[in-house]
């Protein structure tokens, strides 16, 4: 069953929107301020977190900030104020989608189930990979479990760094634009920041690479982009 976390400061939303989304399957956990949807959001898996913007001891920008440290989630970001879009925008934060409340809780499901499907695409297709798992030289890609291996050691990455690392690798030799790699990967309608692409690129260069700096996997084409070295 999907999980979903609701940090939001208004229990009354906060409980309605955990009642449609329980109603249409998923298991929801809710944290009542910032503090506590943190320490949540850090120390469990969820699928999906909805972050309010406007809460009591840490707002959303810095828990968004910060999960994104560490969980490589979902996050919807909900704010009263439209103007507060731009600056979710302009911070790069990393949330994947954002809405204005108030919010119709069939809007709300409509777009968790969207988020959630979408996620589901990008790992089943890599299930019905031919192949169990790709190998170049001293690096290993377990297409089922997702896992990576450099010289038998695990080398762990988040979900979207896999992606990226697995987009690669399945292309060798084939130079893909920042632009390119955030369309694939984050999707047409995901809200983030192309600047990502270029972080994601350097965690899994330092998760994968004996010298990060000179890197032996993912080439740097300059002013056009990346591209894995199959030789
Ligand atoms: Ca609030």
């Amino acid at each position: 069953m999907r999980k979903i976390l609701i940090i939001e400061d208004e229990k009354s939303i906060a409980e309605l929107q955990r009642d449609y989304l329980e109603i249409n399957g998923f298991k929801v956990e809710i944290a009542n301020d910032g503090k506590a949807g943190l320490d949540l959001a850090v120390n469990n898996e969820y699928d999906l977190i909805i972050l309010d913007l406007m809460l009591p001891e840490i707002d959303g920008f810095p828990i968004c900030k910060e999960v994104r440290k560490h969980k490589d989630v979902s996050i919807m970001m909900v704010s009263t104020r439209v103007e507060d879009i731009d600056k979710i925008r302009g911070l790069g934060l990393g949330a994947d989608d954002y809405m204005t409340k108030p919010l119709s809780p069939q809007e709300l499901v409509a777009r968790v189930k969207s988020h959630i499907q979408r996620y589901e695409r990008l790992t089943s297709k890599k299930e019905t990979n031919e192949e169990d798992y790709i190998k170049i030289r001293d690096l290993r890609l377990e297409l089922k479990s997702r896992r990576v291996y450099v010289n038998a050691k695990e080398a762990i990455l988040t979900n979207k760094e896999f992606d990226v690392l697995l987009l690669l690798a399945e292309n060798p030799n084939v130079v893909f634009s920042k632009d390119k790699l955030f369309d694939r990967i984050w999707g047409y309608d995901s809200f983030g920041e192309i600047s990502t692409v270029a972080v994601h690129i350097r965690r899994i260069r330092e998760k994968i690479e004996a010298d990060p700096s000179n890197p032996e996997y993912i080439e740097t084409i300059w002013g056009v982009g990346y591209r894995f070295m199959k030789v």
